[in-house]
């Protein structure tokens, strides 16, 4: 099993997440956050700390994300370990609201 970003997190990245993941599971791109299947230990400390809900186990991701499963493996493998938060986006803020940012993820 695993925990998987989900697409709330695009154009987000508040990075609140990263800070408690007691094994630097995370990997940073341009505007989202990944999840290392093979790093997380499934321990889901980093869910509540997400403040846009982005976060999920494996098996409690909704249907309509299912692909971010395999894409957080994917990029995984290319993006480099984000271990502290960091400042938000800019217009976080306003990209929280939006639903259905899949075609935003840049990579
Ligand atoms: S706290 Fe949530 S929105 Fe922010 S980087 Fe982590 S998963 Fe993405
Ligand atoms: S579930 Fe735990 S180990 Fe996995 S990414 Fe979240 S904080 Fe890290």
């Amino acid at each position: 099993m695993t925990f998987v970003v989900t697409g709330a997190c695009i154009r987000c990245k508040y990075t609140d997440c990263v800070d408690v993941c007691p094994v630097d599971a995370f990997r940073e791109g341009p505007n989202f956050l990944v999840i290392d299947p093979d790093d997380c230990i499934d321990c889901a400390l980093c869910v509540p700390e997400c403040p846009v809900s982005a976060i999920f186990a494996e098996e409690d991701v909704p249907g309509d994300q299912q692909d971010f499963t395999p894409l957080n493996a994917e990029l995984a493998q290319v993006w480099k370990p984000i271990t502290r938060t960091k400042a938000g986006l800019p217009d976080a803020d306003e990209w929280a609201q939006v639903v259905g940012k899949r075609a935003e993820l840049q990579r």
